[in-house]
């Protein structure tokens, strides 16, 4: 799969680790395919837990969607806590953003203080605005709900936008305990962590076989060479939708930039990152050096041609929303960097963990969503007890048969 196309910008700003080619046949307890986001988590997760970890990557590492990832980390994410009791009732859903709280805090007091060098992780809160007057009802009773179930949330009215934004809008919840990372920086610095404590790391290394025997699978490499594990975690993105389809999940294009350095901005309040109610978002951040990272303007579509002709008329339409939100930018600020990309999500707004008969002792990691990152760390160590300890009160969330489904019927 054509995952990206344009110019990326995380790969500009570190140069990252390099690992060696699989050159002989390998035994390991897990093997793990794939080094991005949900990859690097789990053999970061999976490090120094007595038991052999090889992970292997077809791409450099981080280099699939995790180079396209514009950072932002979330507790809250594309389908409200009010839409998610709904659909799944009041335990799974209120547990669901708990446990997207918990790992951005996981990640901000043990993961980054472990690694080699920060991250360019930043605890940030988010501004989500209504798009249109309509919104401001329903943002109304998230904003309840996410106090009820004792969330950090503010809201701020018309007048508090207008005071610290320099752009209106009808109302918008502010969302604490949320981050900001660097997320190929991020997928390489796990992975170093994660090689130091004896994780076997191989790129450039594409499993493109398979055979299935009593004791479990064995997998082949485009080099020829055999990995047996006892088990196996498919961490490889929206491509896994070519191994196995989980008819859950859907495919489309997203569209990204960064522009260039541009310094404080006097009416983007706290450098918040900010999103929008409206179905496709759009979404902003700061970063590191200064520049801003807008995303959004999806598109139904996964056709690589379709979505790369839309590419310059896309990164256009970013800067001009940049222009009207922020119109002192205007003749300041450029798009040094845009791409497009394909973007996962499921039909029903929840990340998934599958296991199939056909693939025995194995996991498929599909953290889809606008909130992947945050989705790789929670499912990484659900996978990681579900291997070391048999079980994770959790996992009944993110089983893609929702069990949870069946206690509220
Ligand atoms: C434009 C855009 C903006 C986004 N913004 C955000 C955001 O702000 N916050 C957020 O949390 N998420 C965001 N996301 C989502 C986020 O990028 C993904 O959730 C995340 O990168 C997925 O990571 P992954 O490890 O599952 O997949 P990937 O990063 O794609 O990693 C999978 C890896 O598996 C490897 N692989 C696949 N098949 C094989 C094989 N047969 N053999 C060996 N290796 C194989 C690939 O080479 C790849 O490196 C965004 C996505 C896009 C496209």
């Amino acid at each position: 799969m054509d995952l990206s196309s344009g110019k990326t910008y995380w790969d500009h700003t570190y140069k990252g680790f390099t690992y060696p080619v699989l050159e002989n046949d390998v035994e390991c307890d897990v093997l793990i395919v794939g080094s991005g986001s949900s990859g690097a988590h789990c053999a970061y997760f999976l490090a120094d837990q007595g038991v052999s970890v090889t992970l292997v990557d077809k791409r450099t590492i981080a280099s699939g969607s995790t180079v396209a990832n514009t950072g932002l980390l979330q507790y809250s994410n594309d389908k409200m806590l009010s839409a998610m009791i709904r659909s799944f009732g009041e335990k799974a859903a209120v547990r669901h953003y708990q446990l997207g709280l918990e790992a951005i805090q996981t990640l901000n007091e043990e993961v980054v203080p472990s690694l080699a060098e920060n991250s360019d992780f930043k605890i940030r809160k988010s501004l989500y605005f209504a798009s249109s007057k309509e919104d401001v009802a329903s943002l109304q009773e998230e904003f309840k709900t996410l106090k009820k179930y004792g969330f950090p949330a503010d809201y701020f009215t018309k007048s508090q936008i207008e005071k610290y934004f320099s752009f209106s809008k009808e109302g918008a919840i502010v969302t604490g305990n949320d981050a900001e990372v660097n997320p190929y920086k991020h997928a390489h610095l796990l992975i170093h962590y994660a090689e130091q404590k004896g994780v076997k790391i191989y790129e450039h290394t594409k499993i493109n076989g398979r055979k299935h025997t009593k004791e479990g699978d064995i997998l082949y490499t485009d080099k020829g060479h055999s990995i047996k594990a006892k088990y196996i975690i498919y961490a490889t993105g929206y491509e896994a939708q070519e191994e196995v389809r989980d008819p859950n999940g859907s495919i489309i294009s997203s569209y990204a930039l960064a522009t260039n350095p541009v310094g404080n901005i006097d009416g983007w309040y706290d450098d918040m990152m900010l999103w929008e109610t409206a179905r496709p978002y759009i979404y902003a951040r700061r970063t590191a050096d200064g520049r801003i990272v807008f995303g959004g303007l999806d598109e139904a579509t996964t056709k690589v041609d379709k979505r790369d002709t839309k590419l310059i008329h896309k990164r256009d339409l970013l800067m001009q929303t940049i222009y009207d939100m922020f119109p002192e930018l205007k003749g300041k600020t450029m798009a040094e960097y845009y791409w497009g990309a394909f973007f996962g999500e499921t039909h029903d707004g929840l990340p998934t963990i599958g296991t199939y008969e056909d693939y025995p002792n194995s996991y498929f990691l599909r953290g889809y969503g606008g909130n992947g990152t945050v989705y790789s760390v929670i499912l990484s160590q659900i996978i990681r007890d579900l291997i070391l300890k048999g079980k994770n009160d959790n996992s009944y969330i993110y089983l893609k048969e929702r069990p949870m489904l069946e206690r509220i019927m």
